[in-house]
């Protein structure tokens, strides 16, 4: 058999995962719906994360090598796991490399991530599983997840996070499941040749954002396209990452306009995107609450949490404005005439737009200013307009959402106010529950805008309830049940 070359595009069988879980796992869609409902509590309610800090998660990485090479080295896991502690803690120094109008919507997702020093079974470890295999590539069915097929058994999901790392075929770069599935196949599965940074790992796929793409679709974020193909259509329910029409691919120059979403266009240097490694830098905001809702909910029995970053305070003392100098995380300095912050990606949270970026004072009347919110209460970028003098603050307007408040999934109860009126088919089913979806988020960008009435809130949650009910259904129908 011919050695198959490292992929030259990026290719993620998530999806593809997700969708064979739907048809058949019985649990799998209402712990979707359940997902669901409480990424919008968080996201769209305005309710702070459970988990205030930085959650430390312990990993393990099963090796499953057929050849020598297979058999990554200690220091590619650990290149790896370095990547990844920089990326999650927005402490990748190319996320300077992001467009200026893109850089204020990075956030810091605050976990990070250790190869396990304890097994299940109490003893030591080093958080590396070794195991040899017959199988010549593995594919996205999860014979690499078990050891009767190939592959690896996982430690508890509950309470690892499991990374397999083999041969992949299909010029497949990784997979991931979404939070809700089944234990026994629950984790990331990542093609050597795309991870970690050294020993087999080959461009463009050599800066380990194979590893960072997977785990946030295991901490529940979608692509960022929101997978309709290259339709305008879908979502990846986070409300600051524009529409965007189909994956991108390679390095793309900035802007890539789709879906009306100019003039700054895709958010393609995420890392939920296409892209090469060397062209993703960043998560969102919205991404982090999302990501930190799967920790609160899904994921909340896994890792240890520790303090998180100090947040820089302003205060206002009556004339003159201060800031208020926090001796742990204070990096601004005065280079004599030209007042600019220190760009240190430990503990950056200001940006340095060259020439434009100021503060503004809201005239007095706000004794202490926190410009740096929790990433849970964050609201989207727009929704502060800036008043006072310096006003002139570049403020990123993210694509207008019409909020409509019809409510088209009345139309939906036909399931129990006409029951034999259709005899609906699983398309059917599919259709309804992307409406209710996208009605959802329409909910949660009005509520995260401050444009939602306690009615329409309680409308929105009662959205929830049919929602999760429609797809117990869906899946009985399909015949889970
Ligand atoms: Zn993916």
């Amino acid at each position: 058999m011919a050695k198959e070359s490292p992929p030259q595009q990026r290719s993620c069988g998530t999806m593809v995962v997700h969708e064979r879980l739907l048809r058949t796992s019985p649990e799998y869609m209402a712990a979707r719906a359940r997902s669901e409902t409480h990424a919008f509590q968080l996201a769209g309610r305005g309710w702070a994360a459970g988990r205030t800090g930085v959650t430390v998660i312990p990993v393990v990485v099963h090796v499953v090598h057929q050849t020598n090479a297979q058999n990554v080295s200690d220091a590619q896991i650990h290149s790896q796991l370095d990547v990844l502690n920089r990326d999650y803690r927005k402490t990748n120094p190319d996320v300077g490399s992001t467009p200026a109008v893109f850089l204020p919507l990075a956030a810091d997702a605050r976990v990070e991530f250790e190869l396990a020093t304890t097994d299940p079974q109490g003893n030591a470890t080093d958080g590396i599983d070794r195991v040899q295999t017959n199988t010549v590539s593995f594919s996205d069915d999860d014979g690499v997840k078990a050891a009767a097929t190939g592959g690896a058994d996982p430690w508890p999901a509950d309470k690892y996070l499991n990374i397999w790392v083999c041969q992949l075929g299909g010029g497949l770069l990784g997979y991931a499941q979404f939070p809700g599935g089944p234990a026994a196949t629950d984790g990331v599965v990542i093609l050597h040749t795309g991870f970690g940074t050294s020993g087999t790992a080959a461009a463009p796929f050599n800066l380990g954002r194979t590893a960072t793409h997977e785990i946030g679709h295991w901490l529940n974020l979608r692509h960022i396209w929101g997978d309709d193909g290259n339709g305008c259509n879908g979502d990846d329910f986070v409300s600051d990452t524009p529409n965007a029409g189909g994956p991108n691919f390679g390095s793309p120059a900035f802007p890539h306009v789709t879906c009306n979403n100019g003039p700054n266009g895709d958010l393609f240097m995420n890392y939920m995107d296409y892209v090469d490694d060397a062209a993703m830098f960043l998560f969102t905001s919205g991404q982090v609450t999302r990501m930190q809702a799967a920790l609160d909910s899904d994921r909340s029995s896994i890792g240890t949490t520790k303090p998180g970053p100090v947040t820089l305070k302003f205060f206002d003392d009556g004339g003159t404005f201060k800031f208020r100098d926090d001796p742990i995380s204070l990096k601004f300095f005065d280079d004599g005439g030209t007042f600019k912050f220190r760009d240190d990606p430990i503990s950056l949270k200001f940006f340095d737009d060259p020439g434009t970026f100021k503060f503004f004072d809201d005239g007095g009347t706000s004794p202490a200013i926190d410009p740096i919110k929790h990433a849970g209460l964050d609201k989207p970028p727009g929704t502060d307009q800036p008043k006072g003098p310096g006003s002139d603050v570049p403020v990123p307007q993210g694509p207008t959402i019409p909020f409509v408040l019809s409510t088209p999934h009345r139309s939906m109860a036909w399931t129990r106010s006409f029951p034999g009126a259709q005899r609906p088919g699983p398309g059917d089913y599919e259709a309804q529950l992307l409406q209710y979806e996208q009605l959802l988020d329409q909910y949660g960008r009005a509520q995260a805008a401050g444009q939602l009435t306690d009615e329409e809130a309680s409308e929105a949650e009662r959205l929830f309830t049919e929602y999760s009910a429609l797809a117990e259904e869906y899946y009985q129908f399909v015949g889970g049940g």
